[in-house]
């Protein structure tokens, strides 16, 4: 027997699943870690697997995060859901290791859904089969664990790892699904599962009689999951509280192992974790959160090699180690920096993938920051990569789950997004406001109007936006939207659908001309005070208007950008009222 080297990629999912089923953040957040929790300890299983079997480990994609992890806190769910390594062993071994490896995940995602059940409801020893068999069951039945692996033939490492990416994409394909019919009552987060009940349910029990035997058993559950301790509010504005667990609800064995994550966390993983933030918390003062995603454009490309230039030559293992090390520096310690910075939470950070809550206020310098980092030579990926990312702002009772799919829906268009004047596609930032009154206002807009990309500039969209909510804030009269609506609408119609842009002149440039022009006028219009420092500005943000116009899909979407301005300037008006409001009181 000889030793040979393989590339072994290893995935475990499927991601949306773990992640989608959330009715608040917590959930959210752990069903994310859970799934990098599982990488990392996948990643030590197989190193002691293949050192067990005299084979020799090294591991290409990620990097294992060492100082960064500390730094921030071990709260950051950092590992991306797959891994790639060379191993060198004997390839009769070689089976064996990967499904000793599996056998450990599934065992691994197992323990921590059992830990969850005897943690809620302070189980010892086997009692209560029932649910602990549901559980296991569950577990089981949800995680997928793939795994190619592909000999490196005369050294050729890319072609391999193209070859042991296009199996491992087979092997997803050819999965079979296996739907099993569900006759009892559903989990209240991810309405899929069965919920956990103690006693079997007879064949002919109406759901009257289920209903009362799952309140049976979630009546059982321990004071830690009851106890009053996440602040929420009720419609109208009024404060309660409730336990990690609502009283209402009845979760099924993932769900649960869930919720009991940040305990299994500190028991058995030995990390110190703190209960997420609410999107109550996060939105306070303003009684609004925004969610963000972001991830990189054209990746395969850059992993291939097609794009940038670096100090390893593409097509070997030491380019793509480089480039590991890149995206771990900027997941592992850019993103968790700067969205502490802004105060928000970070749910996700792993390779190229950001997902996080943020303050409203702090929003669109977090937006340019990142975008920033992950440009940068030292702690991103190239100072030629360019990232896309999907915004939305919500109301903290809308429905989580429905905010990130737009969240979702907003990156995907900003990743179809094409610049008019550049030709260059992605590289943008698709942004749905959400009024009070439930219209949304979405919009697709490039990270820069022109030139490559600066924070400090107007051209700069983020940063434009930023001065003009500024600008609408406190110096236009509301009325500005109106009147801008009443000059374009006529030029456009009234159908939202129609993708037509403001035509002011048949020459394109002369069109521009006359939108400044025609902006500048309204603006002064709407100015309340003649003498304010703006006044000598609007000329030039005039112009940036019509600018922003030229560089987007159609004049609805134009307008649709700047009533989400003015939804944004309000927003931080009432808060300002507010505040000082309070401190008008707390004087007296
Ligand atoms: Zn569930």
């Amino acid at each position: 027997m000889s030793k040979r080297d393989y590339l072994l990629l290893f995935s475990i999912g499927p991601v949306q699943s773990f992640i989608a089923a959330a009715r608040k953040t917590e959930d959210l957040w752990a069903g994310s870690y859970l799934l990098s929790f599982l990488v990392e300890k996948a990643i030590d299983k197989l190193e002691e697997t293949v050192s067990e079997n005299g084979g020799d480990l090294e591991l290409i994609y990620p990097v294992k995060l060492k100082g960064a992890d500390k730094a921030y806190g071990s709260m950051v769910a950092s590992y991306p859901n797959r891994f790639l390594s060379l191993v060198s062993t004997d390839s009769e071994k070689l089976p064996a290791i990967c499904e000793t490896l599996a056998d450990f995940i599934y065992g691994q995602f197992e323990e921590m859904c059992l830990f969850g059940l005897e943690d809620a409801f302070r189980m010892r020893g086997n009692g209560d089969s029932l649910m602990r068999d549901l559980t296991t069951h569950q577990a089981r039945e949800l995680l997928e664990v793939f795994w190619a692996v592909e000999p490196i033939e005369s050294g050729d490492y890319e072609g391999a790892r193209k070859n042991v990416e296009s199996r491992l994409a087979a092997i997803k394909n050819n999965r079979t699904f296996s739907l099993q019919p569900q006759d009892g009552i559903v989990c209240t987060v991810c309405g899929e599962r069965e919920a956990l009940h103690e006693t079997l349910y007879g064949e002919n029990d109406s759901v009257g009689k289920m209903r009362s035997e799952l309140r049976r058993t979630w009546s059982k559950l321990s004071g830690k999951y009851r106890s009053k301790e996440e602040r929420d509010e009720a419609f109208d504005g009024t404060a309660f509280y409730t336990g990690r667990i609502r009283e209402n609800e009845a979760l099924c064995g993932v769900c649960l192992g869930k919720r009991a994550l940040r305990d299994y966390m500190s028991e058995r993983g030995k990390r110190s974790i703190h209960g997420f933030r609410s999107t109550v918390e996060i939105s306070a003062p303003l009684n609004y959160y925004a969610i963000f995603t972001m991830d990189g454009d054209d990746m395969g490309r850059w992993l291939a090699g097609k794009e940038g230039r670096f100090s390893e030559d593409p097509g070997t293992i030491g380019f793509h180690r480089l480039i590991s090390e890149k995206l771990a520096k900027f997941s592992g310690e850019a993103v968790p920096r700067r969205v502490l910075e802004a105060g928000g939470e970070l749910v996700y950070a792993g390779g190229d993938d950001v997902l996080c809550f943020v303050p409203v206020p702090g929003l669109f310098q977090l937006i340019n920051n990142l975008r920033l980092d992950f440009q940068n030579s030292e702690h991103g990926l190239h100072p030629e990569a360019t990232a896309s990312a999907g915004v939305v702002i919500v109301h903290k009772q809308y429905p989580l789950s429905s905010a990130l799919n737009h969240a979702r829906a907003m990156a995907s268009r900003a990743k179809q997004y094409k610049h008019p004047v550049t030709g260059k596609s992605k590289d943008a930032l698709g942004v749905a406001v959400f009024t009070r009154s439930g219209v949304i206002n979405d919009f697709v807009v490039p990270w820069m109007l022109a030139g490559p990309f600066v924070t400090d500039s107007l051209d700069n969209v983020p940063t434009l936006m930023e001065h003009l909510v500024g600008l609408m804030k406190d110096d236009l009269s509301s009325s500005f939207i109106e009147k801008l609506g009443e000059a374009f609408l006529p030029l456009i119609g009234s159908d939202t659908k129609r993708e037509v842009k403001i035509k002011l002149a048949e020459d394109p440039a002369e069109s521009t001309k006359a939108l400044s022009v025609e902006m500048n006028r309204l603006l002064g219009r709407s100015l309340i005070d003649r003498e304010s420092q703006f006044a000598s500005k609007l000329p030039e943000y005039a112009d940036y208007l019509a600018k922003v116009h030229d560089v987007m899909g159609s004049g609805h979407e134009f307008l649709n950008w700047l009533q989400a301005l003015r939804a944004l300037a309000r927003l931080l008006k009432e808060n300002k009222e507010v505040q000082s409001d309070e401190a008008g009181t707390n004087a007296n």
